[in-house]
């Protein structure tokens, strides 16, 4: 069996790292054809949309996606690329796994959490006006629907990976309406699942203080768009950064894989990107396929991809994000050789 997947190598250092990432899922006997399509500045650059047609309908016909990076400008500019993918294709779970790797320094060793952020509305959906000349506004959108149905999830995912514990981060002291029915939403559905999982709530400041005292008190994170975004780059932070946090944007009917960073338009094009965010992204991609479709190959070739990444990082095989001296392809190379 063989899984049509559709491959978004993006720009700045996405391309680079996408190729990495697909040189050792082919050497793992991962079983997947790529159909790539583009999107973001590559789409532009062939004269297309930002966000091209055939790159949404490659994904509905597929219904999985690997992504890489996409530019967003700053101040300026076309919308996010990345934002509107998730909206378009209803991808309202965004899911960042955050964990200690062996031979990864960093100030904690007991790191094992999991940011859950509610991809479609919030602060981060950029809806703004300019009222007049020097006053402009962005709107914060929260619905009942969207808050219970990421709340729901967020427990069910809590329940399937035996997760103790979800906390939400929320702001609900000051914006007592929207955060106010995201956080009174997720208490709803903690007591309608009756799941055998702990709910707590903490106030987004106070909660990134604790964050940095002890990341270890959290286990699964569940927050607004906007709040996701930050703690979840805040979250990498704690484990060596953003070259070694995966993440998966999942709707009801599709999954779209894409690492947490951005496109890192200061290293592009210098072969110093860290590929394994995006592995691990494919990983957890593998591991989505295994289990949605039966398919124990895909599971085996994650299980093969992840012992390879954990036996070249222990053996000082590293890029340079991460206190090693490999590139991109070398540190590609490195992983291609344990397989
Ligand atoms: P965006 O707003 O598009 O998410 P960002 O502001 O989060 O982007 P990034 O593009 O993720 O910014 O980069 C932030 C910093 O992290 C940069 O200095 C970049 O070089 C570094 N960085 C990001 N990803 C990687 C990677 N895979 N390997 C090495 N360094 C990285």
């Amino acid at each position: 069996m063989t899984h049509e997947v559709v491959l978004i190598p993006g720009d700045g250092i996405g391309p680079e790292v996408s190729d990495a990432v697909c040189q050792v899922l082919e050497r793992a006997g991962a079983p997947i054809s790529w159909a790539t399509h583009q999107a973001g500045l590559a789409a532009l650059d062939e004269g297309g949309d930002v966000l091209p047609d055939t790159t949404l309908d490659a994904i509905r016909r597929t219904g999985v996606a690997l992504k890489g990076p996409c530019t967003t400008p700053v101040g300026e500019g076309f919308t996010s690329v990345n934002v509107k993918l998730r909206k378009t294709l209803d991808l309202y779970a965004a899911v960042r796994p955050v964990r200690n790797l062996a031979g990864v320094a960093s100030r904690y060793d007991d790191v094992d959490l999991v940011v859950v952020r509610e991809n479609t509305e919030g602060l981060y959906s950029g809806v703004e006006n300019e009222i007049t000349a020097g006053v402009v506004t962005s709107l914060k959108v929260a619905t009942d629907a969207a808050c219970t149905r990421i709340a729901r999830w967020a427990f069910r995912y809590a329940k399937s990976r035996g997760r103790k514990k979800v906390t939400v981060f929320h702001k609900a002291n000051i914006m007592k309406l929207t955060d106010g029915l995201f956080l009174r939403s997720a208490a709803r559905v903690h007591a309608e699942e009756d799941a055998d999982v702990e709910f707590e709530s903490v106030i987004i400041d106070a909660g990134c203080m604790k964050m940095v005292q002890n990341p270890a008190q959290f286990d699964v994170l569940l927050m607004e768009n906007l709040y996701g975004d930050v703690v979840s780059d805040l979250c990498a932070g704690l484990v060596g950064g953003l070259g070694v946090v995966p993440g998966a944007n999942f709707g009801d009917e599709r999954a779209v894989f894409e690492a947490v960073h951005g496109s890192a338009p200061d290293i592009a094009g210098e072969n110093r990107a860290n590929p394994l965010a995006l592995l691990m992204s494919a990983v957890m991609m593998l591991n989505h396929l295994g289990e949605t479709r039966g398919d124990e190959a895909c599971r085996a070739s994650a299980e093969r991809i992840r012992t390879a990444y954990d036996g070249a990082l222990g053996a000082g095989d590293r890029t340079r994000d991460i206190g090693g001296e490999l590139g991109t392809s070398e540190f590609a190379q490195a992983l291609i050789r344990r397989l």
